[in-house]
């Protein structure tokens, strides 16, 4: 499915996150789309560390994409792996691989 909405800037993304509700998908340089003005319902996808789906960015289009047979009724998932200088979101997933937290694997050597 395509992650649709009203096409940003990252500088309006910024300002953007300060909703209580964040569907903002940054999309590549400088571009993001807000899934909460015009989505497909791809913004309501949750976060899981073990996703059934992955995620291709394309010409500043965002595919959400089947990882393998999704049964009738599966909920949808991502592994949203916020990158940048958010804060530390923390994961109650429950996949046996949970990380512990929604943002990108920290360099645990830094
Ligand atoms: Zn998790």
């Amino acid at each position: 499915m395509e992650y649709t909405g009203e096409r940003i800037d990252h500088d309006e993304a910024w300002r953007r996150r300060l909703r209580p509700q964040i569907y903002v998908f940054l999309a590549g340089p400088n571009r993001a789309i807000d899934g909460a003005i015009g989505g497909s319902g791809a913004e309501f996808v949750n976060h899981s560390c073990n996703p059934n789906l992955y995620t291709r960015v394309r010409n500043g289009r965002i595919w959400f994409i089947s990882r393998r047979r999704i049964e009738a009724g599966e909920e949808l998932l991502i592994d949203y792996w916020i990158t940048g200088s958010d804060p530390v979101y923390p994961c109650f997933c429950g996949a046996a691989n949970c990380r512990g937290y929604m943002n990108q694997p920290f360099d645990q050597t830094l």
